[in-house]
């Protein structure tokens, strides 16, 4: 049987129907990783390479089967001339872990994992505390056990010394511990059962892949697409109500919320007395406007701290009338180098004029005025370009709502319900995760020459598509008007 790992243990503790799936059946809940998903993988990889880099007498188990790893890493930490073990390998009955670093003071030992992001999370004390469990049960010391994060304060250039900073997590970690030592072995026996624990309908499902295939199953209108709070969830469902048909006329929601009950009850359109007013106070010619960003935790370009988002490209259609395209505009940054000036020079020559600027979100407003601070000089015109921003998402938001929106205006919903006949399906760059992912890669020279056009290509067909979508989407709320 599958040894059980941190993810299944930690996963097993917040739904042990999932746990119980990842080692009975893990087919059901793997899934093939999107773009963005291995992008951040191989970023995980790129850290850890570097962070090995700061140890230098540091030895790597680099074994990848279990057996041999222990056996490595117990004969490594036996011999007193090894001061820094990477990827240790311990097994307590099937409970398996690998430490990312193990430092040696005197005959007791210093945890650190290590994690690629710049914030500090509650959840990686659950994550430490599983990884000091194990190495407790193997009856190790500990001497203390800290966090290695990404500094904000590196910068391209600097030595990978300056990459890092530790946070000692000692106390918290050795509490949550303790906590673990009681669940261990009832998780060991949840996992190996010859049945799966009853999945239970529980907040956290609305986050979870599984749950249209579980207990969102046939459930067309569930309450999760109210966006309701979990005090509120807790309340329905204490009454066992779990779709949205169901909620009681005399339950307490907001106006949106309420908005969601009304038009799925009755299966029909709601479209405010002020959509007519607000989508006439558009200016025409009208620019359909949205930008792409990308950040990696080692920075792309000199004085940037990790994980700036940066703008990398936009998309603008120019629209005399509703569904009416004059013109597109396109702008890809140049991935050499930190292009952003190009591209703001640009970006205010094609929006010349007094029109209205259209965008799906309040994020190209952010970008702008996140430009304008970079670019003092420049910042007049930029400030005047966020004045003329109208947000289509907002109006929608407030003035219309379509059963098939499932409680979201994003445009992946919005899209769909309203011009089912337009979609991504095709396109190589399918959402904005996977457009980051492929510009910090084509930034790192990971694409041969001969695949460079293509996907330059590929960028800027998803880039356009997304503008084309808005002037659709526009066009069709105007019908409803
Ligand atoms: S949907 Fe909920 S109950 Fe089902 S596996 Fe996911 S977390 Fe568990």
């Amino acid at each position: 049987m599958r040894n059980i790992t941190k993810q299944m243990f930690l996963n097993t503790l917040a739904c042990p129907s999932f746990g119980w799936l990842m080692r009975m059946k893990r087919e059901e809940v793997t899934r093939k990783l999107t773009k963005g998903e291995r992008f951040r993988i191989e970023q995980g990889m790129e850290v850890g390479r570097r962070v090995r880099e700061v140890y230098p007498d540091g030895i790597l188990v680099d074994e990848r089967d279990m057996t041999s790893a222990i056996e490595r890493t117990k004969s490594l930490m036996n011999d007193p001339n090894v001061f820094v073990i990477f990827e240790g390998a311990f097994l307590v009955d099937s409970l398996a872990v690998r430490v990312d670093i193990l430092r040696r003071e005197d005959d007791i030992w210093h945890i650190i994992e290590v994690k690629s992001g710049v914030n500090d999370k509650e959840e990686f004390i659950d994550d430490m505390a599983y990884t000091a469990l194990i190495f407790n049960l193997s009856n190790y010391k500990i001497s203390k056990i800290s966090l290695m994060l990404i500094s904000r304060d590196f910068r391209l250039g600097m030595a990978n010394d300056n990459l890092f900073v530790e946070i000692d997590h000692t106390e918290e970690v050795i509490g949550r511990m303790l906590q673990f030592t009681t669940y261990y072995s009832e998780i060991e026996q949840i996992t190996r059962a010859s049945t799966k624990p009853e999945a239970k309908l529980q907040f956290t499902c609305k986050k979870c892949p599984l749950f249209k295939d579980c207990v969102g199953k046939d459930i067309k209108n569930h309450i999760f697409d109210t966006r309701l709070s979990q005090p509120k969830f807790k309340d329905l469902l204490s009454q066992g109500i779990v779709q949205i048909e169901d909620i009681p006329d005399n339950f307490t929601l907001t106006e949106n919320q309420l908005r969601v009950k009304n038009y799925v009850k009755s299966n029909s359109l709601f479209v405010g007395d002020k959509l007519r007013n607000e989508l006439n106070a558009i200016v025409w010619p009208a620019y359909y406007l949205d930008f792409e960003t990308t950040q990696t935790a080692i920075p792309l370009y000199p004085d940037m701290p990790p994980y700036t988002s940066i703008v990398t490209q936009y998309s603008i259609h120019k629209c005399s009338a509703p569904g009416n395209v004059i013109d597109h505009f396109e702008f890809l940054a140049d991935e050499t180098k930190d292009d952003r000036r190009e591209l703001v020079k640009h970006l205010i020559k094609e929006q010349e004029g007094e029109s209205s600027i259209i965008t799906y979100s309040g994020f190209e407003k952010t970008t702008i005025n996140n430009l304008a601070r970079r670019f003092p000089d420049i910042s007049g015109e930029l400030n005047s370009l966020i004045n003329r921003i109208v947000d289509l998402e907002a109006i929608i938001r407030k003035n219309f709502y379509h059963p098939d929106f499932h409680g979201s205006t994003s445009i992946k919903r919005t899209l769909p319900a309203l011009v089912p006949e337009m979609s991504y399906e095709g396109l190589e760059i399918r959402n904005g995760d996977e457009a980051m992912a492929t510009f910090a890669c084509l930034a790192q020279g990971k694409y041969g020459n001969s695949e460079v056009e293509t996907i330059k290509n590929h960028l800027l067909e998803y880039c356009k598509q997304d503008t084309l979508a808005m002037v659709k989407l526009h066009r069709q709320l105007v019908e409803y008007i």
